[in-house]
């Protein structure tokens, strides 16, 4: 028979043969030669789409496109659970996929369905198409550092991957850009016998594809090119890359590889359906000369569009296609999905040419092009019966009552067109609210506030009872993946001993006061720090760390010019002391890391500006020297390192660990006295406002100031800064980007007799210091306010409540031992192998918000439970003794 295919399945065999002339089932006279009677039974499984069978024929409503996933991914389910069909014999159909698409691949994804969505790729970002790109596009746009690196990052040619991350990162540190890549690099003599090579093997077939024909000396932009001269070009480009021998490659280890995520053949394809393309470009633009710049959007309007067909695999997937496009024999089940109004059937399109009226015209003259909307409709006609009988045992029909905008939509012809074939058929109402004992997969628990209720204990049912219909495979465990927080298991401690430590003997941890910062804001940060060694990628560019360096290195050019004359920075005044300044930036300038400051206007611009201001704070310090007894006696100070001016510092964490810091400090002050050990002063130059806090110093997340003056107070530290021993007075953070407050006018502001006068307050130092330092610090006749340093003193001479950072010596002391008690523990968690994800949370600011690795921990900071940070307990001043 004809029919052979419906032989076990009456109602599509009746649905086949009465699709043209609809007539309805159960209206039939039963002809038990030709057609079995349907039986009542048949019908009424039509009706129970969750029950345990499957009807032949269902349609369903559902809300919206998603839902209608949803139900299409859950039917499938059950008949691969329940009817042992299995995924390749089953088809999702949709009228237009593009529309679908991602619909119905997240879904299936979430429901661990494999699907194959048959479709044209585009070829628009394959690594030869963005290559062919990438070479028209360089000499056109000046050889900009992007199109290099994306011209190499095709991994089409001889460059491999590691090469091409190391030479990224020396040209965007080192600013290599533009024609710079045309001439022999400039640099350090390793840098260029490194990377002097592989510069010359990168220009080699771009020189090729440019060939001898003329061009531009400085630009090295071609001559004007025709179609044929820019098609050969780009025939010799792929020739000298080997590109037909690399993609073989490629699509060899794809198919060998174990988890194939790609087409059989077809990276070859793609060079196939780009050799045609050149093909009909030559023959297009033979005769047209244009620039290489008017090339562009020619070429990438080609490119763009150009597709490769997928092939369906041979493994065991759900088909998902376009029901005009997708061609499979052996269907069983079919999924038409999206049967909505101007859906499917598709809209007819708006005529190019002649509109409808205009067609009737010239049939009425005689002249027979046909009704184009006809054609349309009876085409629209056509493939709806095509996806109704693709399968042989099962179709299910589903359309959305609204659309994923929640615009509400009325369902398409088709579906009339069934319930007029077979009127008993029900339409099944599917919205996505899923009841816990109708889940068919451990996804839709987590949607469940009866699971959650489970999950807590607070449910009297065991799980078997309350999840009859979850496949057996699936087991707690692998619930619990979806829904189990990431638990913050530390490392064994023998694998921390060997991330932070070389030696194996003593495990020694170098790290500097930021790290140990980082460690108490959360120890996952430091973990992917210190442990993992991320490192920022450098870039030539004036940004806040470099604008940083260059201040600092004016300032120790300041300091040690001054030594050099045998003077001391008191001996200048205010305009001297600026004038010094600005000779030194200027000459500083020049020299900073090769040229950085004068690469562009802008940056010059910046540095002028950091000059004057620059200028201006020496100029204040050097005032207020009239009433400080200290003196700078050491600018960018390293203790530990390769040149330690003075001892690193080293805290024994237990029998064989221990931790060793090393830093720079910006300035050391020195106050001798006779008789006594002298004070000093610890000056740290930020580039915004800063200042201590108490509960952040209390729990170790600012610990720049005691640590830098615990270093001081080493036995030995003295002996390189000329003092015999030192006692640690204060620690102070200032600006070295203080802004102008109160001025009616930039050019008021910027005038230097005033400018001292209106930055005193804006470059007041702000840190924590020991009161008995305070008569050196401060020589002003009955001052309770500082104007150098901040504070304020009570008339008893006593400082106010909230100054907790001017401190009795005993407190003093506290604070500074409280430090070494800290870094000792975090030193030890951090071999224990702390990793935990434990952002403290201080009001409403965290470490998360400036920080890197965000997407490394994936913290939510919606669900995320903050550490509290314990109150501060340093003690309270009191005349000079703690409370
Ligand atoms: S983002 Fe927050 S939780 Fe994640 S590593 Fe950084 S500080 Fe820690």
């Amino acid at each position: 028979s004809k029919h052979g295919r419906f032989q076990q399945n009456h109602m599509l065999k009746w649905l086949e043969s009465k699709w043209t002339r609809p007539m309805a089932m159960d209206a039939m006279p039963v002809d038990e030669g030709s057609l079995n009677p349907i039986s009542q039974m048949e019908l009424s499984l039509s009706e129970a789409p969750d029950g345990n069978h499957t009807a032949a024929i269902e349609m369903a409503a559902c809300q919206s496109p998603e839902a209608e996933s949803i139900y299409v991914a859950r039917r499938i389910l059950r008949q691969i659970r329940e009817e042992g069909m299995r995924f390749n014999q089953t088809a999702v159909l949709v009228r237009s996929l593009p529309a679908y698409q991602e619909i119905i691949r997240h879904t299936f994804d979430r429901y661990g369905i494999p699907c194959f969505i048959d479709h044209r790729e585009s070829v628009a970002h394959h690594p030869l198409v963005e290559l062919t790109r990438c070479v028209l596009r360089l000499p056109a746009f000046g050889w900009t550092h992007d199109d290099w690196f994306t011209y190499l990052k095709t991994g089409l040619t001889d460059l491999i991957e590691a090469e091409i991350d190391d030479l990224e990162n020396a040209a965007i540190e080192r600013g290599w850009r533009g024609l710079r890549w045309w001439n022999p690099l400039k640099g350090p003599e390793d840098l260029v016998n490194r990377f002097e090579p592989i510069r010359r093997k990168l220009l080699k077939p771009i020189k090729t594809f440019l060939g001898k024909s003329d061009h531009d000396s400085e630009t090295k932009m071609p001559l004007p090119w025709n179609g044929i001269q820019l098609a050969a070009a780009f025939r010799k480009l792929w020739k000298t890359l080997n590109i037909e021998y690399r993609l073989e490659t490629w699509d060899e280890s794809a198919f060998h590889s174990p988890k194939p995520n790609i087409q059989d053949g077809f990276h070859i394809r793609v060079l196939e359906v780009l050799e045609a393309w050149l093909l009909n470009f030559e023959l297009a633009f033979a005769e047209t000369p244009l620039p290489i710049r008017e090339w562009i959007p020619i070429v990438d309007a080609g490119l763009n569009n150009l597709t490769v067909g997928v092939i369906p695999p041979a493994i065991d997937q759900v088909l998902v296609g376009a029901i005009d496009r997708s061609r499979n024999p052996d269907l069983k089940s079919t999924y038409l999905m999206g049967l909505n109004e101007s859906v499917f059937p598709a809209k007819p399109t708006a005529p190019m040419v002649f509109d409808e009226l205009e067609r009737l015209q010239l049939e009425n003259a005689g002249v027979h092009i046909g009704s184009r909307y006809r054609t349309q409709l009876a085409t629209e006609r056509f493939l709806g019966y095509i996806g109704c009988t693709r399968a042989t045992e099962h179709l299910t029909l589903s359309y959305a009552l609204n659309t994923s905008e929640g615009k509400a939509q009325a369902p398409s012809v088709f579906i009339q067109h069934v319930k007029r074939i077979f009127p008993q058929l029900k339409i099944h109402s599917f919205n996505e609210r899923i009841d816990l004992s109708a889940a068919l997969h451990e996804r839709e628990l987590l949607i469940s506030p009866e699971f959650w209720r489970w999950k807590k204990g607070q449910s009297e049912a065991v799980l078997s009872q309350i999840l009859p219909n979850m496949d057996s495979r699936i087991t707690l465990s692998s619930i619990s993946q979806h829904t189990g927080k990431a638990t913050n298991q530390p490392l064994n401690g023998v694998i921390a001993r060997h991330l932070y430590s070389e030696s194996r003997t003593s495990p020694t941890l170098y790290t500097s006061v930021s790290r140990i910062e980082a460690f108490a804001e959360c120890p996952f940060r430091f973990f992917v720090q210190s442990g993992l060694k991320t490192e920022e990628r450098m870039a030539f560019e004036l940004d806040a760390r470099r604008l940083g360096s260059f201040q600092h290195a004016a300032l120790e050019a300041f300091h040690m010019a001054l030594e050099d004359e045998g003077l001391r920075w008191r001996d200048l005044t205010p305009s001297q002391a600026r004038e010094l300044m600005e000779q030194i930036t200027s000459q500083t300038m020049k020299d900073f890391h090769e040229g950085l400051m004068e690469d562009k206007p802008v940056n010059r611009v910046t540095a002028s500006a950091l000059s004057q201001a620059l200028g201006t704070f020496v100029a204040v310090i050097v005032e207020w020297m009239s009433h400080y007894t200290f003196e700078p006696i050491g600018v960018e100070v390293a203790f530990g390192g390769k040149e330690p001016q003075i001892p690193a510092w080293e805290i024994q964490l237990s029998d064989d660990t221990k931790m060793v810091f090393n830093g720079i400090i910006d300035r050391v002050d020195l106050c001798t006295r006779e008789g006594q050990s002298s004070w000093a002063i610890v000056i740290d130059y930020k580039s915004g406002k800063k200042k201590p806090d108490e509960i952040l110093s209390w729990n170790g997340v600012q610990l720049q100031l005691p640590v830098y003056l615990n270093v001081l107070r080493q036995p030995d530290a003295g002996a390189s800064i000329e003092a015999k021993h030192i006692q640690p007075a204060g620690a102070f953070f200032t600006t070295l980007r203080a802004k102008h407050e109160g001025k009616s006018s930039r050019k008021e502001a910027l005038d230097p007799d005033t400018s001292i006068d209106s930055m005193r307050k804006a470059y007041q130092h702000v840190g924590c210091f020991d009161i008995s330092a305070l008569d050196a610090m401060d020589q002003r006749e009955g001052a309770n306010r500082g104007e150098q340093f901040q504070y304020q003193l009570n008339k008893n001479g006593a400082p106010r409540k909230t100054n907790w950072h001017v401190m009795s010596p005993a407190k003093f002391d506290h604070f500074l031992y409280r430090t070494r008690d800290l870094l000792k523990e975090f030193g030890q968690r951090i071999f224990e192998g702390d990793l935990s994800i434990a952002p403290y949370q201080q009001s409403q600011q965290t470490p998360c918000q400036k920080c890197d690795y965000a997407s490394v921990c994936r913290i939510d900071p919606w669900t995320q439970q903050w550490r509290q940070l314990e109150p501060a307990c340093y003690g309270e001043f009191n005349d000079g003794k703690e409370a």
